[in-house]
């Protein structure tokens, strides 16, 4: 069970060798529910040094038996944990919607999608690992192989707390890697139930192990522990510069994967009904907290006005509520603080100059951390809403005169995660596939659909310049030998 009941509160264990055990702190907090100010989804673990030391020590010890099965092995359990995940789905979504507000139609879409990446980095297990190069030897055989890098600390964030955790963690697996891995607060307990998943399906004890509690402590302790071989992040710009320093000190490998300003540019010869509802599911759907979600709209003139009707007539359409009740579209901000960082990012555009066409105010005060589908233009690309990830349902509006604008505009920014086209003409599409700095480049798609079988990082300040999922994660989680017979 990976949870217990004290005094009537359900308390979520963390899951160390094997078993899923209390804190030696005694300390635990709350999580709450974002759709339901005074609910409580529940209790998990504020960890301790000792906790987490006891997590590596035993990721250390079960890792050599664990990189020593044949892949076939290791992604046997990776199946047998897809089979449990797919039958829980109601449950893991209903804890994902519970925690973090997502409605609760891609609570179940997210989990399916985790689903599928325990199936696809199952197969890696029988996949080639190296290469056969030819020698200059004549008489030797020399060709490459791909090894564990043994013990892989996990970081991830709560906007996506069932892929971002699997998509990090399968791959780590089935090359051999064992995992301790530190979920977002906000969003433990949903992780706890993907971690059951294979604690049920018989991982060996100590192969895979989660430690809750607060991410300065347990992460900061993660990075510095002489037991974590590697360290794969994804969250904040912030956090992910401090995860470098540190990892760069004691020469560890490490992937960060954070922010991005993703935009998306609409030609004057694109399909303006496809651009709109691309930048409203791109933009708002789980209200804008995607690293992918599109937060600068680049127009051109020639279709602005028309584009900007389209785009607000689908916009007041836009239900927002309790991901939970049937006819919502767009649910709350995970947090009060993220509900805080929303608005106060509003109202600095509002100061700023720029002018606010659509949206803007909190709604639903009394039930939750809810905020309209907001969108501004006669923005500068300087502004702040232009530049920093407000992460939020806000898009912002820009003018241009022509494409090479658009282009230059939408390069403008620390960031490049992804980027999104709207056009007829091959012209424009080569030039944005070749010029655009991103790490995902979509025409006539919204910017932020990602499949789990592609490469998927940013460019610039977005990353650390590796890719996860696909066939790209083996980059990361494995370490590559030459070998020479002779
Ligand atoms: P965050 O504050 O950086 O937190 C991410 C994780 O780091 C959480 O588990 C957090 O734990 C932990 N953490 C916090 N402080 C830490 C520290 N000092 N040392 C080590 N770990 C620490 O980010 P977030 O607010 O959860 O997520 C939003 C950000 O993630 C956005 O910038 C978004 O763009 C980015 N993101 C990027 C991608 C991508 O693939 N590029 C995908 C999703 C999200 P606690 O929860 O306990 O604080």
């Amino acid at each position: 069970m990976n949870t217990m009941t004290e005094s009537k509160k359900t308390v979520t264990l963390n899951y160390i060798n094997g078993e899923w055990v209390a804190s030696d702190s005694e300390q635990t907090a709350v999580s709450k529910n974002p759709a339901k100010i005074g609910e409580d989804v529940g209790y998990y673990q504020m960890s301790s040094s000792n906790d987490f030391n006891q997590a590596a020590v035993s990721a250390r010890k079960a890792q050599k038996a664990w990189g020593k099965l044949a892949g076939s092995v290791r992604g046997d359990y990776l199946l047998k944990a897809a089979a449990i995940l797919e039958e829980r789905i109601e449950d893991v979504a209903t804890a994902m919607t519970q925690e973090m507000g997502k409605t609760f139609a891609e609570a179940k879409g997210e989990t399916a999608r985790g689903v599928a990446i325990l199936r696809y980095y199952a197969g890696e297990g029988m996949r080639a690992i190296g290469d056969v190069i030819p020698s200059s030897d004549s008489d030797a055989l020399m060709f490459t192989t791909r090894v564990p890098l043994g013990v892989v600390g996990v970081i991830t964030p709560w906007n996506f707390p069932v892929a971002i955790p699997l998509w990090k963690m399968a791959p780590a697996l089935i090359y051999g890697n064992a995992v301790v891995v530190k979920p977002a607060s906000d969003t433990a307990i949903t992780c706890s139930k993907v971690i059951n998943c294979l604690h049920d399906a018989g991982i060996p004890a100590g192969v895979v192990n989660m430690v809750t509690g607060s991410g300065a402590k347990i992460g900061m302790e993660m990075v510095n522990h002489p037991e974590i071989d590697a360290i794969t992040f994804t969250g904040s710009n912030t956090v992910g510069k401090q995860l470098a320093h540190a990892a760069v000190d004691r020469g560890i490998k490490y992937q960060l994967e954070m922010g991005g300003k993703n935009p998306v540019i609409v030609a004057n010869d694109a399909d303006l009904d496809l651009a709109a509802d691309a930048t409203i599911s791109g933009g708002l759907k789980s209200t804008g907290q995607k690293c992918t979600a599109t937060s600068r709209v680049i127009v051109h003139k020639d279709v602005y006005e028309e584009f900007k009707e389209k785009l607000l007539a689908k916009m007041k359409t836009i239900t927002v509520g309790d991901g939970f009740e049937t006819g919502t579209w767009m649910g709350p901000c995970a947090s009060a603080g993220q509900l805080e960082t929303v608005l106060s990012y509003i109202e600095k555009g509002k100061q700023e100059g720029a002018k606010l066409l659509y949206g803007g105010n909190q709604v639903l005060k009394d039930q939750g951390y809810y905020v309209e589908p907001t969108v501004f233009e006669n923005a500068t690309p300087s502004m702040t809403i232009a530049r920093e990830e407000i992460f939020g349902p806000v898009l912002v509006l820009l003018k241009v005169d022509t494409m090479e604008e658009a282009l230059e505009m939408a390069n403008d920014s620390e960031y490049g995660l992804s980027a999104s086209i709207f056009t007829t003409n091959i012209g424009n599409m080569l030039s944005f596939i070749n010029e655009m700095d991103a790490g995902l480049v979509r025409i006539n798609a919204e910017s932020a659909g990602v499949e789990l079988q592609a490469p998927f990082g940013g460019m610039k300040q977005s990353s650390s310049h590796s890719r996860e999922q696909g066939r790209a994660a083996i980059e990361f989680f494995t370490s590559i030998k030459t070998v020479f017979v002779k």
